[in-house]
């Protein structure tokens, strides 16, 4: 079952109008949530997200939080996840439909839509790792908003899938943001490096988890901006996503990071996380 406008639909039975903005002009927001075992995951800090991507770009939500999470339980409900279901919840906001004009229709009514699906952890790719391509970061300048308008993450992910790696480390003139989907952290002398949350990245759920676990952990931590050939030097690199959890790159553009193994601070980094979703921060 899903949601789709106020109304739960069947698989299949879903329909978009031709004018909806979000299918236009990717005028919209979303989130991903992770589900551990039937239940979600940080949804506080992914509600915060969603009202603040929402402010951004000026689309007053008319759904109250307790709204919002009453439609997940259901969802959660309706699709019959249980205790045994690793999933991800995808939700969505678009700006509503109107006569296709550039400028924000007045009295426009935003569309929400949310489905769940199954999904493994990747738990055998966190042990091994992934290789990363370098890519220029095509995108806009207000990263920090989850938009539906993705073009640009995919056009790099897809750069970096064509030359045989499985994420694209993203750089504007040399210096390092993020990944196409995910936030990249650099470890070097067994500190964390990783670029600042502002308007250049957006500002993960996943990634600020690691920081605070890192930090509650005596690992220090450096939110600042580093450059390519820091990248290439250090010790060991990780990215972190809702789905990709915290995974290892053991190359870069084929030239391997450290010595090219899965390093001890990102097993570590990963030990703790794994301690962290097993105690009470689900609801
Ligand atoms: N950066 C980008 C560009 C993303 O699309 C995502 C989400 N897939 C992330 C970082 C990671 O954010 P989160 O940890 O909240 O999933």
């Amino acid at each position: 079952m899903l949601y789709v406008d106020g109304k739960w639909v069947e698989e299949g039975q879903a329909a978009v109008n031709p004018e909806d903005r979000g299918y236009n002009f990717g005028d919209g927001i979303y989130e991903v949530v992770r589900i551990y075992k039937g239940k979600m995951y940080q949804w506080d800090a992914h509600l915060t997200r969603l009202y603040r991507s929402a402010r951004e770009i000026k689309l007053e939500l008319p759904w109250s939080m307790e709204e919002l999470n009453e439609i997940a339980s259901q969802l959660l409900q309706k699709n019959n996840i249980s205790e045994e279901d690793d999933a991800t919840l995808y939700l969505q906001i678009s700006r509503g439909a109107a006569p296709r004009v550039h400028d924000i229709p007045s009295g426009i009514q935003p569309v929400i839509m949310a489905f769940v699906r199954h999904k493994a952890r990747p738990v055998a790719d966190m042990k091994k790792g992934w290789t990363a391509q370098l890519v220029d970061d095509i995108r806009w300048l207000r990263c920090d908003i989850k938009t539906l308008n993705l073009l640009g993450a995919v056009l790099v992910k897809q750069y970096a899938k064509d030359a045989g790696a499985q994420e694209s480390i993203l750089h504007r003139n040399g210096t390092i943001t993020e990944c196409s989907s995910s936030n990249l952290f650099a470890v070097k002398n067994e500190a964390l490096y990783t670029h600042p949350a502002d308007h250049l990245i957006l500002h993960g759920i996943t990634r600020q988890s690691v920081i605070d676990l890192a930090k509650e952990n005596g690992i220090p931590v450096h939110e600042k901006p580093f450059d390519i050939p820091f990248l290439m030097q250090a010790d060991e690199l990780f990215l972190t996503s809702t789905t990709a959890e915290i995974m290892p790159l053991i190359s870069v553009d084929g030239q391997p990071i450290g010595d090219g193994q899965v390093g001890t601070v990102v097993q570590k980094l990963q030990a703790l996380f794994e301690q962290h979703i097993n105690t009470n921060v689900l609801v």
